[in-house]
């Protein structure tokens, strides 16, 4: 397992890439935004380990020009614990976020997390509720017979409501296994996404899916 390491700060970057390599992952390690991203768009690392503050490009800008050529999974690593960036974070398409400072093992356990979720297969079956329609395998959402674009937290999330039709859920379970972590309470990462998602296969049809419980969750179920 191969990961790419993108971290300014020298002592910080040397003790993680040898934690890390001591745990049995090849580790490139980049000192800067731009170097970070150019071995991440040319490497076929399975994980990238992201600083945000980082010179020349900081870790945001090095996300968002990553995303658009490779779907690798980004870990960030922030010493700002700012729900905001947070919120960033996930919205351009990282996978999971850590706060400095943090424990090695901490970061070990995120590390295997990810590599983990991205190698199980996913599941076969074509998931339905009323007229929406969600094909895990091709990764591709209709509703009423017409293409929804979802990104992939959206896919997942919206996948995870179908499986769970008719059940209420948290916002805690929603977050535990659409992005793997435990939020801070104040955090509002989950009902940015499901706004989004709202905005896609609901707005648009007169029949809602998506139903808030106050103070309890959501589910996603057919009313009346
Ligand atoms: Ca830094």
């Amino acid at each position: 397992m191969k990961i790419l390491l993108v971290e300014d700060e020298k002592r910080a970057a040397d003790y993680l890439a040898q934690g890390l390599a001591e745990s049995g992952f090849a580790v490139e390690v980049a000192h800067n935004g731009m170097d970070g991203l150019h071995a991440a768009i040319n490497g076929d690392h399975d994980l990238v380990i992201l600083d945000v503050m980082l010179p020349d490009l900081d870790g945001f800008a090095v996300l968002t020009a990553l995303r658009t050529s490779r779907q690798v999974p980004v870990l960030m690593l922030t010493a700002r614990d700012q729900t905001d960036d947070k919120v960033k974070g996930f919205e351009l398409g990282a996978d999971d976020y850590l706060v400095k400072p943090f424990q090695y093992p901490e970061l070990l356990a995120r590390v295997r997390a990810l590599l983990k979720r991205g190698h199980a297969a996913p599941s076969e079956e074509v998931l339905r509720m009323g007229d929406l329609e969600l094909d895990p395998v091709k990764h591709r959402a209709t509703r009423a017979g017409q293409p929804i674009d979802l990104s992939a937290k959206e896919f997942a999330l919206l996948a995870l409501l179908v499986r769970k039709a008719g059940q209420v859920l948290s916002r805690t379970q929603i977050a535990s296994q659409v992005w793997d972590i435990n939020f801070d309470s104040d955090t509002n990462v989950i009902e940015v996404a499901i706004r989004r998602l709202r905005a896609k296969i609901d707005e648009p049809f007169p029949t809602k899916l998506i139903h808030t419980v106050r103070g309890v969750g959501y589910v996603l179920e057919q009313r009346g």
